[in-house]
C-alpha cells in the first residue's frame, strides 16, 4: 500500500495532490490517503476520481486549520497502523514540512522533490529527483521503509482512475506542543480567480514592469485569456506584489500551456518555475538577456509599448 498525505485549505484540495496520488498508482494499485482537519472529507469525491479508495480523516476537536507536527502525528498514526511502503506527499512548503516531521520523528530518510520513483526491495528504493532548482537531476538509492518521498510538481500527470473512496474517520493523538504552530490569523486579499499551479495561461511580470501600478495591465490580459498573474522575485522582494504569486525556486512552479514573461532577465532561480511551460513567450527590451534563450518566442521591446497593444489585440480576438 501507498499512503498519500493530501494537503487541503479549509476543504479546497491542493491539486497537486492528485498527481502525487497519480504518481503513487505507478507504484501500486492499493493507494491510500490521509487528510487532516475539518472540512477535509470534502476531498474525497476528487481522490475517489484518481485512483484512492480510503481516505484516512485526522479529526481533533483543538486542529482547526493547518497545523504541520499534527499532520505529521496523522500520517504516522495512519503509517504505523498499515503496511504503507511509501508515503508520499506534493513537493510544496506544506507537503515538504509535514513529511519532514514525519522523518524527523521516525527517523527515517527523506527525498524530495522526485520525478521519478521506483521500489526496488523491501526496504530500497532508487528515485530521480531535480537538485539546484531543476538544473541537476540526481539518481540516489535510498534505503528505510516506509520511503518517504515528495513529489516535482507536473512530474506526473493526474491519472483517470474513477471509483468511489470510503472515508474513515480516526482521532489523531495530538498534544498542545504538537499545536504549537500553525494558522492563526489571514489577513490580505483572499486568492481570486485561477490558481497560479494549475492555470493554463501564466503572466507573469518582473523589474522592467517597473513598479506596481503596471501590474493592472497583466491583469487585465490574464482577465481575457483566463490566466493567472505571476512574477519574479525582485517583484516580491520590491512588495510589488505578493509572495503566493512568485513564480521559482523559491516560488510556485508552474506547467502552463502558455508562459508569458514580460521585464524578466531569466535567472535560473525564475527559469526553474516556469520551465515546464508548453510554450514560453518573453518580451525584453535586451535581446541577450538569458530569457531570451529559454524562450520559444523572444520578442525584443519595451513592455509598456507592447502590452495596450496586446490587450486591444486579444480583447478584440475574443470578442471580450
Ligand atoms: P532583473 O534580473 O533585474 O531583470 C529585469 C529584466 O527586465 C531585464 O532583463 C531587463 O532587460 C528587462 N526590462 C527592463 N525594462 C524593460 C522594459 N521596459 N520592457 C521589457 N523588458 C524590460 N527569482 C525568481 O524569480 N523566483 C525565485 O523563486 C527565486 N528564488 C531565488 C532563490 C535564491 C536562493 C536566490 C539567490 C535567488 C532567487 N531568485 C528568484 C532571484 C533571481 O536570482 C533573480 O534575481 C530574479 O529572478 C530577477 O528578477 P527579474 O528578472 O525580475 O529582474
Amino acid at each position: 500500500m501507498i499512503l498519500v498525505y493530501v494537503d487541503h485549505d479549509r476543504g479546497e484540495i491542493d491539486a497537486l495532490a492528485l498527481q502525487v496520488a497519480s504518481a503513487a498508482l505507478g507504484l501500486d494499485d492499493d493507494v491510500q490517503a490521509v487528510i487532516v482537519g475539518p472540512n477535509a472529507e470534502k476531498c474525497a469525491d476528487e481522490l475517489s476520481a484518481v485512483g484512492i479508495r480510503t481516505v484516512h480523516h485526522g479529526v481533533h476537536d483543538k486542529i482547526a486549520d493547518y497545523t504541520p507536527l499534527a499532520c505529521a502525528k496523522a500520517v504516522i498514526e495512519v503509517m504505523d497502523k498499515s503496511s504503507a511502503r511509501a508515503v508520499l506527499a506534493a513537493g510544496t512548503p506544506r507537503g515538504s514540512e509535514v513529511l519532514a516531521h514525519v522523518a524527523a520523528i521516525r527517523d527515517l530518510p527523506l527525498v524530495t522533490e522526485c520525478s521519478e520513483i521506483a521500489l526496488t526491495g523491501a526496504d530500497t528504493a532508487e528515485v530521480t529527483r531535480a537538485r539546484w532548482g531543476g538544473n541537476l537531476l540526481e539518481r540516489s538509492k535510498v534505503t528505510g521503509s516506509p520511503l518517504l518521498a515528495t513529489v516535482q510538481a507536473h512530474a506526473f500527470a493526474v491519472a483517470d482512475a474513477p471509483g468511489s473512496a470510503q472515508v474513515e474517520s480516526f482521532e489523531v493523538p495530538v498534544t498542545d506542543a504538537d499545536l504549537m504552530v500553525g494558522i492563526v490569523d489571514r489577513t490580505g486579499a483572499a486568492a481570486t480567480g485561477v490558481g497560479l499551479a494549475e492555470a493554463k495561461v501564466v503572466i507573469s511580470g518582473g523589474r522592467g514592469m517597473d513598479g506596481p501600478e503596471a501590474f493592472a495591465m497583466l491583469e487585465e490580459l490574464a482577465d481575457i485569456l483566463g490566466g493567472a498573474v505571476g512574477c519574479s522575485r525582485v517583484v516580491t522582494a520590491a512588495g510589488w506584489r505578493p509572495h503566493a504569486e512568485q513564480v521559482g525556486q523559491t516560488g510556485t512552479k508552474v506547467a502552463p500551456e502558455l508562459y508569458l514573461a514580460f521585464g524578466i532577465s531569466g535567472a535560473t532561480q525564475h527559469i526553474a518555475g516556469c520551465k515546464s511551460a508548453k510554450t514560453l513567450i518573453a518580451v525584453n527590451t535586451d535581446a541577450q538577456a538569458p530569457i531570451m534563450t529559454h524562450a520559444d518566442y523572444a520578442v525584443v521591446e519595451n513592455l509598456h509599448t507592447l502590452l495596450p497593444v496586446l490587450i486591444e489585440k486579444a480583447r478584440a480576438a475574443k470578442g471580450a
